[in-house]
């Protein structure tokens, strides 16, 4: 393994049950607040839409996988498409019984959820330091560094200029990291444009990307029609090869 200035963090993407949505709390805590300087997120979805940059990160880099359950998504995500990971964390396993009462909902979190999240990224952010002490991850800046983003960040554009993935929302123009690779996962599943679309975007894109609830429809129409440009283009390209 390459030496390098950052940590890898991967959480799972689980939406579905309040240890997914704690694992992604907890892991943007860890990377936003604790650990702003040693850690970098790696976008699960675009390493597992073959991103190669992503993947290219995580064989070079040490690697924590932040995993809701037992299912071990980001784990096995990881190291099916990378390699090994340096440290697996299972929210489940770190909180036992506390996570009875998490929500699922970002919109229903209380004082409960507050804790469960502390707890996690505490525990996230001990791995980090392990990995750093061990000498695994050193913060000394390297030449064969991969050019990992900024502390605290996604390394796929989070935080920069992102011309391709910008989006405008309510007259603003909002960087999205990855958001053609997303749009390209989608159209491979199959996703058409139009209105129907605009729940599928709006889920893979607030995974690391946050929105508030009010600004959760704006987000959705400025899907929807980036994602109609990004759909016609990509079938008057298909057309003429
Ligand atoms: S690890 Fe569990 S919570 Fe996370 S995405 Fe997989 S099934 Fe969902």
């Amino acid at each position: 393994m390459a030496e390098s200035t950052k940590v890898g963090i991967i959480s799972c993407s689980g939406e579905e049950i309040p240890a997914g949505t704690v694992a992604r709390l907890a892991t943007r805590r860890t990377l936003e607040l604790l650990r702003p300087q040693s850690t970098v997120t790696l976008c699960l979805p675009l390493f597992l839409a073959g991103e190669e940059s992503e993947r290219r990160f995580a064989q070079q880099h040490p690697t924590i996988t932040v995993d809701g359950c037992e299912k071990l998504c980001a784990k096995r995500g990881t190291e099916a498409y990378s390699g090994q990971v340096e440290a697996s964390l299972v929210v489940s396993e770190i909180l036992g019984d506390r996570l009875a009462g998490c929500h699922r909902s970002q919109r229903h979190l209380d004082k409960h959820d507050e804790e469960a999240v502390w707890v996690v990224s505490e525990r996230i952010a001990a791995a980090v330091d392990d990995l750093l002490q061990s000498g695994r991850a050193t913060q000394e800046p390297s030449a064969t560094d991969a050019a990992p983003a900024a502390g605290g960040v996604c390394s796929c554009g989070s935080g920069k200029p992102a011309p391709e993935g910008a989006l405008r929302v309510n007259g603003r123009e909002v960087a999205i990291p990855g958001l053609p690779l997303i749009f390209e996962q989608q159209a491979r599943r199959g996703l058409e444009p139009g209105d129907p679309s605009g729940d599928h975007l709006l889920a893979a894109v607030r995974i690391y990307h946050p929105i508030s609830t009010e600004e959760q429809s704006s987000y959705r129409v400025a899907l929807v029609g980036a994602y109609q440009l990004f759909h016609r283009r990509r079938t008057a390209v298909d057309s003429r090869s």
